[in-house]
């Protein structure tokens, strides 16, 4: 078992000054694989101290000297690929095979991504008399999720970075590990003291002392809506930049004139995807009334063949293996919705809130399908992050754009159709950040982000940098 008990700060691996001590349990042993510090208000403080010393001279560095470290880390990173994908198969239980292609995979493609795109960035224009500059914000804290644990500190880090902000970092204290890995890595490369900290904890010690910190300019946060809601209390008296990247139940509409056999495919996938644990999951697939049945049967013939799996066996199969969640209590949190659907009077088509028989141990949930749903029950409503799809029939496509836009959230959705100009009609009436037309693959470099209570920013591409940035105008002598 590891014992970690340093943070990264100022350019050093340094010990927490708390006494307290977090564990990391493998998703599917139920074992702790390690320990890490539950860091303190004072470790915060160090850690911000030394992003605002560095970021005097990290904002003024050359915008090729910036771009060839990112390549540098990128590099380096791809260098502890296979190690990454171990770890986060035991952190978060991602089976082998997603924690390649997706959790590892996608988290080195964005070095390249923003290098390339802070050479060609428009970084100054006139407007009239006035010279319009875009500037780093300043020290950024980053507060991040377990699910997609590396990706989503990637998706922050390395734009702030881009863009010629300092870091304060707090992973997940779930997943912890693997921003361990980058920090090394940042290390390393020899990335100038200072610039990137990282500081491990729980929220409500560690996120909140960065989140109320008179010296952070800016908040950017991946998570649930209750510790957005903790964030934005704990920075409104400083007035900082929030970025909130927060929950969502999206909808999955499919037209009536689409094929059954495509829709499951895809709906399936679109809704299970790591175990469920995805903020843009399509947790709710909206068939047409007249051929709800076929639609129905499809779907759950394809759920049938989803199979959970050891994360660590050498499993190929990435869309139909899922591994366990990535805790005891979510879990358990998980069951429990599933438990709630049947006592609102859904019908179980597939699975159900026991323990999976072929896994005793680990944190899985049965892939599951509930069918007679309506709009308005809890599993309909909530946000559950685990492998459960709600069926929820419309009369028209009115109906279906009504339920689809009917809960708090905003972030994600879908449309299936045989005629894609259909299908675009229905994606433009939805309330979310994206909508995908008939499956269409996820896009990296174009922006993410919720509408209503998923949140408040953008992440990625052009979108991702320019969160990190002020504008200032300067008025020149006419
Ligand atoms: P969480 O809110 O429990 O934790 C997220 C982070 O916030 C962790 O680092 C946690 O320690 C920290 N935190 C908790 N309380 C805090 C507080 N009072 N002040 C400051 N920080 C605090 O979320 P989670 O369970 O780790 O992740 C799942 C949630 O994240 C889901 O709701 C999911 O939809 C959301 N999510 C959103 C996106 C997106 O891009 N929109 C992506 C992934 C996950």
């Amino acid at each position: 078992m590891q014992q970690l008990e340093n943070n990264y700060i100022n350019g050093e691996w340094v010990p927490s000054s708390g006494t307290g001590t977090l564990e990391v349990v493998d998703s599917s042993t139920e074992e702790v694989i390690a320990t890490v510090p539950a860091s303190t208000a004072a470790d915060v403080d160090a850690a911000v101290a030394a992003a605002r010393a560095a970021f005097e001279t990290w904002s003024s560095t050359p915008i090729d000297i910036r771009a060839k470290y990112l390549r540098d880390i990128g590099a380096a990173l791809a260098g502890r690929y296979d190690e990454l994908v171990d770890t986060i198969s035991s952190e978060v239980g991602s089976p082998k095979a997603f924690a390649q292609m997706v959790q590892a995979g996608l988290s080195l493609g964005e070095w390249e991504t923003f290098a390339s795109l802070i050479e060609t960035y428009e970084w100054e224009e006139r407007v009239g008399n006035s010279l319009v500059v875009r500037e780093p914000i300043g020290v950024v804290g980053a507060i991040t999720p377990w699910n997609y644990p590396l990706y989503l500190i990637i998706c922050k880090v390395v734009p702030a970075l881009a863009a010629g902000c300092t870091v304060v970092l707090k992973p997940s204290e779930i997943t912890p590990l693997n921003a361990y890995v980058l920090a090394e890595v940042l290390h390393e490369v020899g990335l100038p003291k200072g610039v990137f900290n990282m500081v491990v904890g729980t929220g409500p010690e560690v996120g909140a002392a960065i989140s109320s910190h008179p010296d952070v300019d800016m908040v950017s946060f991946t998570g649930s809506g209750r510790s957005g809601t903790a964030v934005s209390e704990a920075a409104a008296a400083t007035h900082k930049r929030v970025g909130l990247e927060l929950g969502g139940k999206s909808a999955n509409i499919v037209l009536d004139d689409a094929d059954p056999a495509t829709v499951a495919f895809g709906a399936v996938f679109g809704c299970f995807i790591n175990s469920g644990q995805t903020c843009s999951a399509l947790t709710r697939l909206l068939v047409p009334e007249s051929r709800a049945q076929e639609y129905v049967d499809a779907v759950v013939t394809q759920a049938s063949q989803v199979r959970l799996v050891d994360p660590k066996a050498d499993e190929p199969d990435l869309f139909n293996s899922l591994g366990p969640l990535s805790s005891k209590a979510h879990q358990e949190r998980v069951r429990s919705y599933i438990q709630q659907g049947i006592d609102e009077g859904a019908t179980v088509a597939l699975g159900g809130p026991e323990q999976p028989e072929e896994f005793a141990t680990g944190f899985y949930v049965k892939p599951t399908v509930f069918t007679d749903v309506t709009p308005e029950m809890t599993i309909a409503q909530e946000e559950i992050f685990g492998p459960v799809l709600s069926i929820i029939t419309y009369t028209d496509e009115d109906d279906a754009v009504r339920i689809a836009n009917g809960t708090i959230y905003g972030l994600s959705g879908g449309v299936q159709s045989a005629d894609n100009d259909r299908a675009l009609a229905v994606a433009r009436r939805m309330r979310t950040g994206q909508v995908d037309v008939n499956g269409a693959p996820f896009n990296t470099t174009a922006p993410f982000g919720g509408y209503k209570q998923s949140g408040n920013t953008r992440e990625r591409g052009r979108w991702g940098l320019e969160e990190f940035l002020e504008t200032k105008s300067i008025q020149l002598p006419v």
